[in-house]
């Protein structure tokens, strides 16, 4: 069938944006099944944090089809986390994740697309699979987040490839998002050097909705060290490490401020071993959150003021990092965004434009001077719960928007600079 001659009008806008653009969407059409097929085999892959052996079927399952398309695969060694931030759930079996990049050069902008391959799914949990819901939705660990959004930028290159409409990609795969990307963070940040536009296929945010703007996040760690004594001997004596981090605590309480993008949050906390000695020890660990990079800087200063002299009794050590750098609007992300949205249009979805405290490797890429649209990847919800759920109709919808997005980047109808 020729879908030139059967363009409604909706299709002539779609022939405006590119000469390729219907059978873009045509190609993706009949692989809707296909690719329903190919999600349930992805999240039937146990992916959870540390998961090795999941890890590398998802890893082979995604690298193999690159390959196919002339990709070449290389691994970049992770970085160790820093031994103060709480452990990461899942553990890991002390196994630094490396991230993983295929990529095929060819003229035009350099795009980077790619994201994460790890969920929060316990791996010997009981949500294992992707089962069928009312509608087009379904349920499964990682379906959305973000399996389904893996599965989208990988449809879109093939069928891309599939045109013969060649794009210069790398595509990457880091397995640490979830628990905040400290092992992938330098690889990531000089990837983003090396590339143009960045494309990360994270969940849509709710209404099917483009994050154009992300606050940024950091771990901080208050340690405070006492004197121990005998409550009833030699009270006098005694330091307490737990009124210390009180203390504290209740200076980090002032911070926050919601209106100025501010957010501070403590816990976990630990100190004291029992009710009858004053503690030497105690322990809090905190997260903030912030709309730019000067609201990063004033809270880590805040925070950093805490701590004492080395010498100091009682005494209080201080770590910070943010990890997660902001994501503010800038004019080539909202150029990107424009674009999407247009597209989008065209193909009859909506995708309305939202500002989120949400963090990931957009953060991160963008950071590093790369304009990144960071949540391409597929309409979903209830993420990292044991309902999360796909709609399954945003795989061809969101494949079709990221392959027309890739075609204009391609032929230079798309001004970044
Ligand atoms: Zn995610």
């Amino acid at each position: 069938m020729n879908h030139m001659n059967h363009a409604s009008g909706a299709h002539e806008r779609l022939e405006n944006l590119h000469p390729l653009a219907p059978r873009i969407l045509a190609h993706l059409r009949d692989r809707d099944d296909e690719l329903r097929r190919d999600l349930a085999e992805w999240v039937a892959m146990p992916t959870g944090h540390g998961h090795a052996p999941g890890l590398e079927r998802q890893r082979e399952a995604i690298v193999s089809r690159l390959e196919r398309l002339g990709g070449e695969s290389r691994t970049i060694p992770g970085d160790p986390r820093p031994d103060w931030l709480l452990p990461a759930a899942g553990g890991g079996d002390g196994v630094v994740p490396s991230t993983t990049v295929v990529a095929r050069p060819a003229s035009g902008p350099r795009v980077l697309l790619g994201g994460h391959i790890d969920t929060v799914h316990d791996p010997d949990g009981a949500f294992r699979e992707l089962a069928p819901l009312e509608g087009h939705h379904a349920t499964g660990p990682g379906a959305a987040d973000m399996k389904g959004g893996l599965l989208v930028a990988l449809a879109a290159l093939e069928t891309l490839d599939a045109l013969d409409l060649p794009v210069s990609w790398s595509f990457f795969l880091n397995e640490d998002e979830e628990t905040g990307s400290f092992h992938s963070f330098a690889a990531l940040d000089s990837l983003a050097r090396e590339h143009d536009v960045g494309l990360v296929f994270e969940p849509a945010l709710a209404g099917g909705a483009l994050a154009v703007e992300r606050m940024g996040a950091g771990q901080f760690r208050l340690e405070t060290f006492g004197q121990a004594a005998h409550v009833g001997r030699e009270f006098a004596r005694g330091r307490s490490a737990v009124t210390a981090l009180a203390r504290c605590l209740v200076a980090v309480a002032d911070l926050p401020d919601a209106d100025k993008g501010r957010i501070v949050n403590v816990g976990p906390i630990e100190g004291g071993k029992a009710t009858n000695i004053v503690p030497d020890h105690a322990v809090a660990w905190g997260n903030v959150r912030f709309r730019d990079a000067a609201t990063a800087t004033w809270l880590g200063e805040r925070i950093l003021s805490l701590a004492t002299s080395p010498d100091a009794m009682p005494r209080v050590e201080v770590e910070y990092l943010a990890n997660r750098p902001a994501k503010p609007e800038t004019p080539a992300v909202r150029r990107l965004a424009d674009e999407a949205v247009a597209i989008a249009a065209s193909i009859g979805a909506a995708l309305p434009l939202a500002a989120t405290g949400g963090v990931c490797d957009g953060n991160i890429l963008q950071n590093a001077g790369l304009p990144t649209i960071d949540n391409l990847g597929v309409r979903g919800g209830n993420l990292h719960r044991a309902d999360e759920f796909v709609e399954l109709d945003s795989l061809v919808e969101r494949a079709a928007l990221t392959a027309i997005l890739l075609a204009r980047l391609q032929s230079g109808r798309l001004d970044l600079a």
